[in-house]
Formats: structure tokens, C-alpha cells, sequence
């Protein structure tokens, strides 16, 4: 049992980003190793030139994002954490499977359609072809389970249509090259919202500060936007469905249950008919208690770039290994000549 999961990497990390991702793999990390399964969580820094982007800082941001997983409690020790430039053969298989994938296959995608908009001439090939590299980011270690939010399951359906079309073209029927792998919805992330603004998603490019936790804040400052975080002058009332039309008290509800582990109507069966002048120093309280210790460590951790990049070499070479034998298969199989 192998699960292969990539994120884009990221700088100036939050609330959001750890209740919404960060926390899953964490989880994932925990309980799949408990049974015997191993993950591979990989920074997607080869998707992110699909796009845009400053080479300053998908460099910065690849290392911070591996400050962010490791102090939010993702082990290299257990997990195999690593990125993927320093992986040639995904790069490699990518192109040896760019001979199965179909024209029309990559057409249907609607995240291209969505991302190239109107301008497809001007689009990047690597943005068209993006999928594939997907595909070959975990058909390249067999993973057996691919966890994929509603977005990314037309891509998942690509990779096992690809490794299907593969393995009929080009392998005995009694020996399959290719693994297909099966989704795992995750478990519903939290989606969180701006301390400033109920209806907006918490983001770092917000430009109010207030807006958002940051990973890196101190006690201090958490207590302080908690105190700021705008709210409503009612009192929590007793069930979910008194917090309708209250977005801002929502949100604070809904963070307090996805920090302590327990269900929003759970949160309110506590707090029912309390102010927020209560409501909030208790919400800042068990933000410090589980945040602080991370906080620190994802300070301490993003100052030292070298340990940084040894944590993601290590990985790379773990990484390797596990990709060498499919990898020689797929050149094999192709007929390609490699002495
Ligand atoms: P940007 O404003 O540049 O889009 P962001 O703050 O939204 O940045 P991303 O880099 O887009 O962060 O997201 C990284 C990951 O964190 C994604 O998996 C995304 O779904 C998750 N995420 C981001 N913001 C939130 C949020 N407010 N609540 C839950 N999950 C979030
Ligand atoms: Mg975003």
C-alpha cells in the first residue's frame, strides 16, 4: 500500500493552509504507517513553471513549504518527503507516456480549459500537458492510493486511463506494468475564513495581516487577531443552525472545532449563550496550545536552508530508488535501447 501526494509549494504559510492541507497529510502520515503503508509526499515544484512564476521564489518557497510540513509534523523519517526536480524520472516518464495520452484526452481537462481561459495560443505546452505529469508522478512508484480532492479526480481518471492504454499496448496481458490507483477522498478539510471578512477564504494575499494566522506568529500576536477577529454582538447560540447568516461567528465556531478535534455543534453545546468576550480568549488559548510549539520550530527551521535542502536531498534519494525499477521497465518495454 503505497499513497503518492503532491502539494504546490508555498511561501508565508497559515491557519488555513495547515486546517486545509497540511494537517491531512500529517494524519494520512500517522495512520498509514500505523498499518504498514508507506507515503510519498512530494513539493510539485516541476508543475509550478506551468504558470508564471519568479525562479527567487519557487526556490524560497519550495524551502519554506518544506519548513511548514516538517514542524507541522510530517517525519522524513517516516514519510518520504522530497521534490520533485531532484527526481529526474518523473521529468523522464512524463515524456515516455506523453507517446500514450491522447491529444483529446488532455483536451477534456477543465482544469486547463479554466487556467488557459481564452488564451490557449498563449498558453504554456507545459500547462497542457500538465496532467500527464501528474500521471507519471505516481504511476512512477505504483502508488496504490492517490488522495484527490473534487478538482483533481479528472486527473486521477487521466493516469488510470494512461496506465491502462499502456499496459494493453505495451505489456504482456499476464504482466502489467502500470498500477492503477484508486482515489482517496480525504476527509472534508476545513475550509477557513478571513478573520477580517466571514465570506472571504483565509489567503496570504490578503493585505490585511489581521486577516490570517500565520504559521510563524507568537502567542502574541494569535491572541491579539483572535481578540480583533470581527464578529457579531449576539451570543453563540446553542445549535448549528442559530450560526446561519453569521458568517464571521461561523468561522470562529469552525475553527475552534477543527483545532479541538470535535464537531461544530459539540463547540456550541459548550459555549451556548456566551459572548464572544468568552468565546474569544478560548479560541486564542487552544490556538497557542497546538500552534506555538510548530510556530517556533517553523521559525527556527526556515532560517537553515542547508538543513532544509538535506532533508529534501535525503528524500530525493529514497525517492529514487523506489522510482528506478518502473522507470527501466517503461524504457524497456517502449523498445528503447539503454546499454
Ligand atoms: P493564494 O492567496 O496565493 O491563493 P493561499 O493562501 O490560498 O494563497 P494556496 O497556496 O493557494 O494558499 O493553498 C495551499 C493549500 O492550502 C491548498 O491545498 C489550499 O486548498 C489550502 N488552503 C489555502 N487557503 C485555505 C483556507 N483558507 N482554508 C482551507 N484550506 C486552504
Ligand atoms: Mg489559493
Amino acid at each position: 500500500m503505497r499513497i503518492v501526494s503532491g502539494i504546490q509549494p508555498t511561501g508565508n504559510l497559515h491557519l488555513g493552509n495547515y486546517l486545509g492541507a497540511i494537517r491531512n497529510w500529517v494524519r494520512m502520515q500517522d495512520e498509514w504507517s500505523a498499518k504498514g503503508g508507506q507515503c510519498l509526499y512530494f513539493l510539485a515544484d516541476l508543475h509550478a513553471i506551468s504558470m508564471p512564476h519568479s525562479p527567487a521564489e519557487l526556490a524560497a518557497n519550495t524551502r519554506e513549504m518544506v519548513a511548514a510540513l516538517v514542524s507541522c509534523g510530517i517525519d522524513p523519517d517516516k514519510s518520504i518527503l522530497f521534490n520533485q526536480a531532484q527526481v529526474p524520472a518523473h521529468a523522464e516518464l512524463q515524456w515516455l507516456l506523453n507517446g500514450t495520452a491522447r491529444m483529446g484526452w488532455l483536451n477534456r481537462m477543465t482544469q486547463w480549459k479554466d487556467k488557459a481561459g481564452k488564451n490557449r495560443e498563449g498558453a504554456s505546452v507545459a500547462l497542457f500537458t500538465y496532467p500527464v505529469l501528474q500521471a507519471a508522478d505516481v504511476l512512477l512508484y505504483q502508488a496504490t492510493h492517490v488522495p484527490v480532492g473534487e478538482d483533481q479526480k479528472q486527473h486521477l481518471e487521466l493516469a488510470r486511463d494512461i496506465a491502462q492504454k499502456f499496459n494493453n499496448d505495451f505489456c504482456p496481458e499476464d504482466a502489467p506494468l502500470f498500477t492503477l490507483p484508486d482515489p482517496i477522498i480525504p476527509p472534508e478539510a476545513a475550509r477557513i475564513m478571513s478573520l477580517r471578512d466571514g465570506s472571504a477564504k483565509m489567503s496570504k494575499s490578503d493585505p490585511s495581516d489581521m486577516s490570517r494566522i500565520n504559521l510563524t506568529d507568537d502567542a502574541d500576536a494569535i491572541m491579539q487577531k483572535v481578540k480583533k477577529a470581527k464578529t457579531d454582538p449576539e451570543p453563540l447560540p446553542g445549535t448549528v443552525e442559530g450560526l446561519a447568516g453569521r458568517p464571521e461567528a461561523n468561522n470562529l465556531v469552525g475553527i475552534y472545532a477543527a483545532m479541538a478535534g470535535i464537531s461544530p455543534a459539540e463547540v456550541l453545546t459548550q459555549f451556548e449563550g456566551k459572548g464572544f468576550g468568552q468565546f474569544k480568549p478560548a479560541l486564542g488559548e487552544l490556538l497557542v496550545e497546538t500552534l506555538s510549539p510548530m510556530a517556533a520550530r517553523y521559525r527556527q527551521l526556515r532560517e537553515d536552508g542547508e538543513a532544509l535542502d538535506a532533508i529534501l536531498a535525503k528524500g530525493a534519494l529514497k525517492a529514487r530508488d523506489l522510482a528506478a525499477p518502473t522507470l527501466a521497465k517503461t524504457y524497456q518495454a517502449l523498445g528503447l535501447v539503454r546499454g
